[in-house]
């Protein structure tokens, strides 16, 4: 049988996350304050940079460092005191722990333990960004940063040329141009994209065009932390086999559309030319 166990409840010690502000400190939320007040030890990807937002709301804690290049031997520390009956808290640099930040084998390895784990909600940088692009947000892919060799990077962007999901990047303004311009070249120039910068503080702002427009604005007015939202690709002809073309016509006759209303949906939803489902469609609904 699978253990279950309520979060606030029993004596399973319990590790927070939680998440802070990514620019404006008043995105810190009570919640996350009260909690910090309470743990014994505050581990932190960056305790200097933890320590002056700690320092702004009054909070004064012992901080145990916890980043990329120790997180196995900080986890290891980390599960001993949480198994001594000690309270600790973990925060990245900002946003989410484990979005593109630290975190994620810290959990992994509380989990292991039988340590629970919480979070305090807050903002990400992913997440209010894809909220105001005005691109489909019901299905997305965050993809956070694109590795940082050409090769790699380019490859990388081949592969994620078919998702139909939009495409949600991190990027840093030192790589942000030759970023737009392999986008632009392997994603294709005409896809709607969008630039958000800086999001929470005084100079947020949403650029809106296609990754060709994105690629020729001057780059030295792309400033500060940003993330790049792009629109998926149309399905193409190789993704799909003609059964789950066949498939997709069935779904669509079955709810009551006629033979030309039903290859028009597929076509528009998977961006195949008509010719080839209406042969589909022939080959499979017209055999006698
Ligand atoms: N954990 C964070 C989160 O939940 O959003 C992300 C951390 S990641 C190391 C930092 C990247 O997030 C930046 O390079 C930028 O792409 C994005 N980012 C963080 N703060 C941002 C902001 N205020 N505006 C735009 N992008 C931001």
């Amino acid at each position: 049988m699978i253990p279950r166990a309520l979060n606030f409840e029993g004596p399973e010690p319990l590790l927070y996350l939680i998440a802070t502000p990514i620019g404006n400190l008043s995105e810190m939320t009570p919640r996350a304050l009260q909690v910090l007040q309470q743990t014994d030890f505050i581990a932190a990807e960056d305790t200097r940079n933890s320590g002056q937002l700690m320092a702004h709301f009054g909070i004064d804690k012992p901080f145990i460092s916890c980043h990329e290049h120790n997180e196995e031997e900080a986890s290891a520390r980390i599960v001993s005191l949480l198994k001594d009956g000690k309270k600790v808290c973990f925060m990245s640099d900002a946003g989410y722990p484990c979005l593109s930040d630290p975190g994620q084998r810290l959990v992994a390895r509380c989990l292991e333990a039988g340590i629970k784990v919480s979070v305090t909600s807050g903002p990400s940088a992913a997440i209010n960004a894809l909220a105001c692009s005005g691109l489909p947000s019901e299905h997305f892919h965050f993809e956070g940063f694109l590795p940082a060799k050409p090769t790699e990077r380019e490859a990388r962007l081949r592969e994620l040329d078919p998702y139909p999901e939009t495409l949600v990047f991190y990027e840093s303004p030192h790589r942000i141009f030759k970023t737009l311009l392999s986008m632009a070249a392997i994603l294709g120039g005409d896809r709607k994209a969008v630039i958000a910068r800086e999001l929470t503080k005084t100079h947020e702002e949403f650029i809106r065009g296609t990754l060709g427009e994105l690629a020729l604005i001057d780059e030295s007015t792309l400033r500060g932390e940003m993330v790049v939202l792009v629109e998926g690709g149309k399905k193409s002809q190789r993704e799909m086999t003609d059964n789950e073309i066949a498939l997709a016509l069935k779904d669509q006759l079955e709810w009551g559309k006629t033979s030309k209303e039903a290859i028009k949906a597929v076509c528009e939803s998977s961006g195949l030319p008509k010719n080839r489902v209406y042969e589909i469609y022939i080959a499979t609904f017209k055999r006698d």
